[in-house]
């Protein structure tokens, strides 16, 4: 048995931070005594924003985004583009291309891809509002900007059959060579995605 070091309310802390990804029991450590030496700028502030996320975050009705308010800042935002609706397996996606800020439209969060062998189905996702929204007069165009894995791929491949009787464009993002990388360190797969996508100069 290990020898105990900090007393059950801390040791729960470390336990609970370590479940966290990206950080094991040694960073959690770190993290919790970094807390506990600055508990007025750190630890209190962190159990307050805790506590008011517990208290508002809620899943988007409309779009399946993690916010504060309900619809969801960018479904409640007037200036984006109404007839792009741009389909992510999950809510980190989405920031990720907001963060980008390469595209200002609607977004649809699936909570993940299909995946028979784990049990996730068509009905454990986001799919059913998403043909209920691409049928809208307003929306032309549905961007699939699932994951570059079989289980995205296959994901966007049952979507775009679902999409057949909406009048909307179905696209997916381009896949190949990435800004900046050379061609003798890419995959074999990512080499075989860019020269069967390629483009007139
Ligand atoms: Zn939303």
């Amino acid at each position: 048995m290990s020898r105990k070091t900090a007393g059950p309310e801390i040791e729960r802390l470390v336990q609970l931070l370590a479940r966290l990804p990206g950080l094991g029991p040694r960073s959690s450590r770190k993290a919790v005594l970094s807390m506990l030496k600055r508990r007025n700028e750190l630890l209190v502030p962190l159990s307050e924003a805790l506590q008011q996320a517990i208290a508002k975050i809620a899943e988007c009705p409309v779009c399946g985004n993690l916010d504060t308010v309900s619809p969801c800042s960018i479904c409640a935002d007037p200036r984006r583009d109404q007839s792009l609706i741009v389909v992510v397996e999950e809510v980190g996606d989405l920031w990720a291309l907001e963060r980008a800020g390469v595209v200002s439209a609607q977004y649809h969060v699936l909570g993940g891809h299909l995946s028979p062998l784990d049990g996730v189905g068509p009905d454990k996702l986001n799919i059913a509002s998403l043909v209920g929204r691409a049928r809208s007069p307003d929306v032309k165009e549905i961007l699939l900007a699932l994951n570059a894995t079989v289980e995205g791929q296959s994901t966007a491949h049952f979507i775009s059959d679902q999409l057949v009787s909406a009048d909307v464009t179905v696209s997916r993002l381009a896949q190949g060579v990435p800004i900046g990388g050379e061609l003798d360190y890419l995959d074999d797969g990512t080499l075989a995605a860019a020269f069967k996508a390629r483009r007139k100069l």
